[in-house]
Order: structure tokens, then sequence, then C-alpha cells
């Protein structure tokens, strides 16, 4: 595997592979890599010619308060990890470079943006979708691979690519996780043992939400009220929300049915977690 910094390299070499008709598939990252990242990786490799991981931790998308200093890192772990499974190059940009002096453009999404984790955190998908974009200009992929684990910011990207006309196959990726069914997470490193263990609320609420539904619930507020109590009652959860979202626009649903995301966000201790799950209603 190659390690690239310099972003002009990266643009000259995804030129070079495109003209030789290889296809390029991209997965991005803020690193400290695990099998929910890898299995993107994975699946990148198996169809393209050509694999590209970058590892970027992206200030733009974390707020004042949060956890971009303390985000773990581990780059010589990662580059591994990347090497056994095929990948052939890592971006690995400066932040100077990626956010030079000057730098004055943002891509903003403006449906479904400002719900769910957008409400918490307010600049969060500007950032997300403004590093996304940035990144397909340099590594100017034919395809991008995306966990459902971020299930807002996928259908985020989708709308931007769709609606900016990028040339690139968005393909979305299952969610991995523990034999518990917690989601995995480079966040799940700062749990304690005891907040390992109430982490699975979030999860366990999920799916059981999932089941009223497919025994026949259809009162939205209703399953909203019980997944809001199940997380209260888990003495170090604190909620930040959950909600039951049509997956177009994100809209709340007050009657389930269609295409939907049931989605949770909550803090584990001053960890925070989110998981979702996807359902077609009839
Ligand atoms: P991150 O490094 O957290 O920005 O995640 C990079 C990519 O990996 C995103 O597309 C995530 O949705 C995806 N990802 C992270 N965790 C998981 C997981 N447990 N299962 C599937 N995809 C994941």
């Amino acid at each position: 595997v190659k390690l690239i910094s310099n972003i002009t390299k990266m643009q000259e070499i995804s030129e070079a592979r495109a003209l030789e008709k290889k296809r390029i598939g991209f997965v991005p990252t803020m690193g400290y890599l695990h099998q929910g990242h890898l299995q993107l990786v994975e699946k990148s490799v198996a169809d393209n010619e050509i694999t590209v991981a970058s590892v970027f931790v992206n200030p733009t998308q974390f707020g004042p308060e949060e956890d971009y200093d303390e985000y773990p890192r581990d780059l010589d772990r990662d580059l591994d990890l990347l090497q056994e499974r095929g990948v052939d190059y890592v971006l690995y940009p400066d932040v100077e470079d990626v956010y030079p002096e000057g730098f004055a453009t943002y891509v903003q999404v403006e449906k479904g943006t400002d719900v769910l984790c957008g409400r918490s955190r307010p600049n969060h998908f500007k950032g997300v979708t403004t590093v996304v974009s940035k990144l397909f200009n340099m590594v100017k992929p034919h395809r991008a691979y995306f966990g459902q684990k971020d299930g807002q910011q996928l259908l985020i990207i989708r709308r931007m690519v769709q609606d900016l006309n990028m040339d690139i196959e968005v393909v979305a990726c299952p969610t991995v996780r523990e034999e518990d069914g917690l989601a995995l997470s480079s966040r799940n490193k700062y749990l304690s043992p005891e907040e390992r263990e109430a982490a699975l609320i979030i999860y366990n609420t999920l799916q059981k939400t999932r089941e009223r539904i497919e025994e026949g619930e259809r009162d939205g507020w209703a399953l909203k009220k019980a997944m809001e109590e199940a997380i209260k009652a888990e003495p170090l959860a604190n909620l930040d929300y959950a909600s039951i979202v049509s997956r177009d626009y994100l809209q709340e649903l007050s009657r389930i049915e269609g295409p939907i995301m049931i989605a949770i966000a909550a803090f584990i201790g001053s960890t925070r977690l989110i998981d979702n799950v996807w359902l077609e209603v009839e």
C-alpha cells in the first residue's frame, strides 16, 4: 500500500489509473479502523481494480465542544490493516492542505441536515458534505463506499451526489456489530466496562421497536415514547434523540409507513453513540 499525503499527487495517480481504464473504489474514513471500516474496504477491493482509502480526521465536522483532539488515531496499525486487505493507496492529507488559509467554500445539503444528529451537531453535516466533496475531487473515484451505521450521513451524501450530478456510485454497506449487537465504532474505545454493558440499551431498543412495527404497531409517537422511556431507564445513558423517520427527507413520522429509519443517539457516560435500523413498512 502506498501512503499519499500530497493532494496533487493523488489526483495524478487517479487520472493515470483511469486512463488505463481501471475502476477506482474509494473508502473515506477517519481512521482507527475496525471491522466496520474493513468491510467497506473488502467490498471495494472485490468490486474495483484500484482501491483508495482515506484517513482524515476532519475538523470541520466536529463542534467546538466535541472530541476532535481526543479522537483516537493509530496510522501505523491502520496501514497494516489496509495493506493486508489489498488496498492500493491510502490518502492521508494534512489539515493545512485540506483547509489552507483563505479557504471559504462549503457544500451544504438543505434537507435532512437539521434533524437527528444535525440538531445536536449544528454544522456537522456541512463539514461532512464539504470534506467528502473535496475527497471525491482528490481521488476521482467511480464508486464510494459508506456504512449504514451512519444512516443519516449516507442518505445526505446520496442526496448531494444526486443533486450535484457527481458521477460516482454510492455503495451502502450494512452495519457491522459486536456479537451482542453493539455497533462497532471507533468511539467504543472510550467506554468503561460498565458503560460497554449499558451501551447495549441502544441496539436492544432499536430491535424492540423493529419487532413492534413488524407485529403491526404503526403509531409513530407511541413507538417514540417507548424508545425514550427505555433509554431513560438505563442510568448510564443520556438520550439525545430517538426517532422514526422516512428515508427520503428524514421527516419524523406520526404514522409508520414506507422506507423508514429507526434511529437513536445517546450519551453513554460522556461518549455519544449512534445506531439505526432500516425497515420497509407496507
Ligand atoms: P468513520 O471513520 O467513523 O468516519 O467511518 C468511516 C466509514 O465507515 C463511514 O462510511 C461509516 O459509516 C463506516 N462505518 C463505521 N462504523 C461502521 C460499522 N459498525 N458498520 C458499517 N460501517 C461502519
